[in-house]
């Protein structure tokens, strides 16, 4: 059996803690590696160690930093597709879903060579007689980041580009469902000419998270995961003094107006209702078609689509639409709600339950699945699935769709299916939601602008990537300077006015 390793100080370093968790294939349900889970001492340790290093990583200008970024673009590239491999082998998602997995977080490091632009700074000349001003972004010193298993490559991407290019040393909690990628990037990092102990990745669970928390050299956390994790971690991180941004988790929906496509919006639903088996956090998960006629033809158009996706492991290539969810148990719980919304009466359009596949059945497959006469009181619409199971909510008018999304506890991402741009610009201008999509169901933003969900989805001030990113992890020091030539007045009590 593999057994995976920490990464320190540019090293391999294997786990000393005696404790480990399982990494599954989840095509096969076999337990592929076992991965170490830290305890304090090992995390405090490499914090301690990444410290010392920032130093001197803090102190090198901005450009040369950012050519480790460019040369870490270069290296991405090169062993994409042994990358995108590796993500498919531990999370499940089809070869092309991991290339783009691996694709978006590329695209951060590509904005994180411009670093040198936008630590500028701010300078006024002349601020007062003699006097300049002028405010500075320096780094934190070292952050750490904590991400999900849904994006292995993409979000331990999105937080170690910024981190390191604002002159930050990162450690890298990465999901312990799926650790190879970001071990692997991380190594490339190195390769691309990163000092060691600038990017640690210390795998572990709630043991090693809660000495992230606690650990005082750490000034910085951003984590990416399910809500009540978010929460946690953002109100034990923001109680020990540290800067602290979370994203948690989501219930998209999307509204189908009468005047859409149809044809349009059934295509858009299949692929983000059931791409990546409804793992994603801005997967769409609650159809919202307004009147019962756009539903009734919504519904006849999607029942034939679905039924035709191809659900099968990575090693199918391009052939499969979706694979097998992460572990055994997501596959229990999302089963589990299946069963709830049939009992709660829901109306079941199709049915994934009890999908199996030859060679494969002891993978966690679900089905895709289908819901219509979803009402907002059922469990499959109060929790996040995160499962191929799409619900249908029907909405007597925009004013009720509308409603039902701003009421959600959550605010990731949604999107509007319309002809109608009155009605688009209204919906984009009122919707309580952090990222919209008009006649585009998944509303990803690109690198240069940021990536963040309002209400439960996001807690704390700035989103990811993007100009904010450089916001988060520097801070902001502002310097007043005076050459004072001829007579030297005598001592001052009192402020001057900058006349
Ligand atoms: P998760 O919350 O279970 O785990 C996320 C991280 O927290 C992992 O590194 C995990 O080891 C750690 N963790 C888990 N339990 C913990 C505990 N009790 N104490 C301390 N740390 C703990 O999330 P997941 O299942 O890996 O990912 C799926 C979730 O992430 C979904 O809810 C999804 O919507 C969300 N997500 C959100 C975004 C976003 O940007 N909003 C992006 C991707 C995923």
């Amino acid at each position: 059996m593999q057994e995976l390793s920490h990464w320190i100080d540019g090293k391999h370093v294997k786990g000393t803690s005696g404790r480990f968790a399982d990494v599954f294939n989840p095509a096969t349900g076999e337990v592929q590696a076992r991965v170490p889970l830290a305890s304090k001492a090992e995390l405090d340790a490499a914090v301690a160690s990444s410290a010392k290093a920032q130093v001197t990583w803090g102190a090198t200008n901005p450009q040369k930093r950012a050519r480790v970024m460019m040369e870490f673009v270069r290296l991405i590239n090169r062993d994409i597709d042994k990358l995108a491999e590796a993500l498919s082998r531990e999370h499940g998602k089809t070869i092309p879903d991991a290339k783009g997995d691996v694709q978006r977080g590329l695209e951060v490091i590509e904005f994180c060579i411009g670093a040198p632009h936008l630590l500028k700074g701010d300078y006024t000349d002349g601020a007062g007689p003699g006097i300049d001003m002028y405010s500075m972004r320096q780094p934190l010193g070292v952050v750490a980041g904590i991400t999900p298993f849904n994006f292995p490559a993409m979000i331990p991407l999105w937080k170690m580009g910024p981190a390191i290019s604002c002159g930050n040393a990162f450690i890298l909690k990465p999901s312990e469902r799926d650790p190879s990628v970001p071990l692997m990037l991380a190594e490339l990092l190195q390769e691309a000419g990163l000092p060691d102990g600038i990017c640690q990745v210390i795998n572990g669970d709630k043991e090693s998270v809660d000495a992230i928390l606690d650990n005082p050299t750490i000034q910085a956390i951003g984590f990416v995961g399910s809500t009540p994790i978010a929460e946690y971690i953002y109100g034990r991180g923001c109680t020990n003094g540290k800067r602290v941004q979370c994203f948690g988790g989501a219930k998209n929906h999307m509204i189908i107006m009468p005047d859409a496509d149809m044809d349009q919006a059934a295509d858009a639903l299949v692929g983000a209702g059931y791409g990546a088996a409804g793992e994603r956090c801005m997967a769409i998960s609650v159809a919202v078609p307004v009147g019962d006629a756009t539903a009734d033809a919504l519904i006849a158009k999607l029942i034939p689509r679905i039924e035709k996706l191809k659900v099968g492991p990575y090693t199918a290539g391009a052939d499969v639409d979706y694979g097998p969810l992460v572990t055994a148990a997501a596959k229990e719980r999302v089963l589990g709600l299946i069963g709830s919304g049939i009992e709660q009466g829901a109306t079941l359009a199709v049915d994934g339950r009890g999908f199996s596949l030859q060679g494969y059945e002891n993978g966690f497959f679900v089905g895709p699945t289908l819901f219509d006469n979803v009402t907002t009181d059922m469990d499959i619409y109060q929790q996040e699935i995160f499962g191929p199971v799409l619900s249908t909510l029907r909405a007597k008018t925009y004013e009720e769709a509308l409603g039902y999304a701003m009421d959600n506890q959550y605010g990731n991402g949604t999107a509007i299916f319309t002809r109608d741009g009155d009605t688009a610009r209204d919906f984009a201008s009122r919707i309580n939601v952090g990222m919209v999509g008009i006649n585009v169901p998944i509303p990803v933003p690109l690198a240069y602008h940021t990536f963040g969900g309002w209400k439960k989805s996001g807690f704390g001030d700035l989103n990811q990537h993007g100009p904010d990113a450089f916001r988060f992890y520097t801070r902001t020091k502002t310097v007043t300077a005076r050459w004072p030539s001829g007579l030297k007045e005598g001592g001052e009590f009192h402020f001057k006015q900058m006349d």
